[in-house]
């Protein structure tokens, strides 16, 4: 169990900031992930805690000691690498072993060893394939137990899922998850994914263009994201520009009550959920509602995906099961905006697409994929 603290970790290649300034503390035996958009730093940030390259700025300090300087091989920490580097030519037991042939370890123990580790991650019998002869799925297992096999304290996995099937995934994320709690491993997951981050971690650290952008535990960003662009990369489907005045937002829906505390103003962006709509005739407890008109709907399966247009705003809205099956384009449907399913983030003038003041608009919306439209009576129809 491993305290990781990262201060003010810096790596330029060239004229590239790949990571700029990180400083995060990742808590010893959880699961921390490092989200964001490709090109982001997170590879970078990963092999900068391994030991595998060297920082441009700043420190790296396990349980508080500088181990800026200390090679890969002494931290205690084990990378697995997102095309897992498996030698083609050693048979899965070899390539697992390879790291206590590196320490010198006899043969006879080796081959114990890996067969023990490789029976863990639940490739018993397969010690003897080539990595050709093995599944994308049972390559990464081969890559999570070589990582295994060296005891590590802190274990480093970029896009552990990313290359594998749905049903795949459910399982190498149980793995994963069973061995970092068996050996109380500090692990850090490297991942595009938001979804993927959710599943697998306790403590988000999102990352944009080589800085940290915002940390905290996964339900804070779906619920409390601090900007438009956490919001986006979370799917918050619904951005509605909006003028706050105290606990209120004027909108193109009305004037909606907002929780204490959300961040922003005077102009901010209103977000909902598509999941915290309330479908319905039943009005939130709170009496926020307003009347739309579904544009579409389509069954995906687990839940009904509608669009709805209430005062020229498009509204995505997410409801368990068929329950909209029926309910067919044109049809009016009044949805609940219970003032704790709101939030608010800063609406920066160069953030939203936002043409002209406000204020000379008057209230001004957004819909899901952002285009604006003023209200529906300044409309042109065609
Ligand atoms: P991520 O893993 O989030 O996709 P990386 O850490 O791999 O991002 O890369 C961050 C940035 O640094 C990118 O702009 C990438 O092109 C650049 N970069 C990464 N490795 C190198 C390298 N060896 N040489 C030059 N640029 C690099
Ligand atoms: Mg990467």
């Amino acid at each position: 169990m491993t305290d990781i603290r990262l201060e003010g970790l810096t790596r330029r290649y060239g004229s590239v900031t790949a990571l700029d300034g990180l400083t995060l503390d990742i808590g010893g035996g959880t699961v921390t992930a490092l989200l964001g958009p490709s090109g982001c730093g997170k590879t970078t940030a990963l092999k900068l805690v391994a030991g595998l390259l060297d920082p441009s700025g700043g420190q790296v300090l396990f349980d508080g000691h500088d181990v800026t300087d200390v090679p890969a091989e002494r931290r205690g920490a084990v990378m697995v690498f997102q095309d897992h580097r498996l030698f083609p030519y050693l048979s899965a037991g070899d390539n697992v072993a390879f790291g206590l042939k590196m320490r010198g370890v006899p043969r006879r123990q080796r081959r114990r060893e890996a067969e023990a580790v490789l029976e863990r991650v639940g490739l018993d019998g397969l010690a003897d394939r080539h990595p050709a002869e093995l599944s994308g799925g049972q390559q990464q297992r081969v890559a999570l137990a070589r990582a295994l096999i060296l005891q590590p304290e802190v274990l480093l996995l970029d896009e552990p899922l990313a290359n594998l099937d749905a049903h795949l995934r459910e399982g190498m994320r149980e793995l994963i998850l069973d061995v970092q709690r068996e050996r109380d491993l500090t692990t850090v997951v490297v991942t595009h994914d938001q979804e993927e981050a959710v599943v697998l971690s306790e403590d988000i650290a999102l990352l944009f263009d080589g800085r940290l952008h915002q940390h905290g535990a996964p339900r804070t960003f779906f619920e409390h994201p601090a900007t438009e662009r956490t919001a986006r990369f979370f799917g918050a489907a619904n951005l509605v520009a909006g003028r706050r005045h105290g606990d209120r937002v004027h909108t193109p829906l009305g004037s909606l009550r907002v929780p204490d505390g959300t961040p922003g103003g005077p102009d901010v962006w209103l977000t909902v959920r598509p999941e915290r709509l309330v479908v319905g005739d039943t009005p939130a407890a709170d009496g926020q509602h307003v009347q739309g008109r579904v544009v579409s709907s389509a069954f995906l399966g687990t839940r009904t995906r509608a669009t709805v247009e209430v005062a020229g705003v498009r509204l995505t809205v997410d409801v368990a099961d068929d329950a909209l099956a029926d309910v067919g384009p044109g049809s009016l449907l009044t949805l609940g905006l219970p003032a704790e399913a709101l939030w608010t983030v800063p609406r920066e003038a160069t953030a939203g697409p936002t043409p002209r003041a406000a204020d000379e608009l008057g209230p001004v919306a957004a819909s899901a994929d952002g285009t604006v439209t003023s209200p529906p009576d300044r409309r042109t129809q065609p």
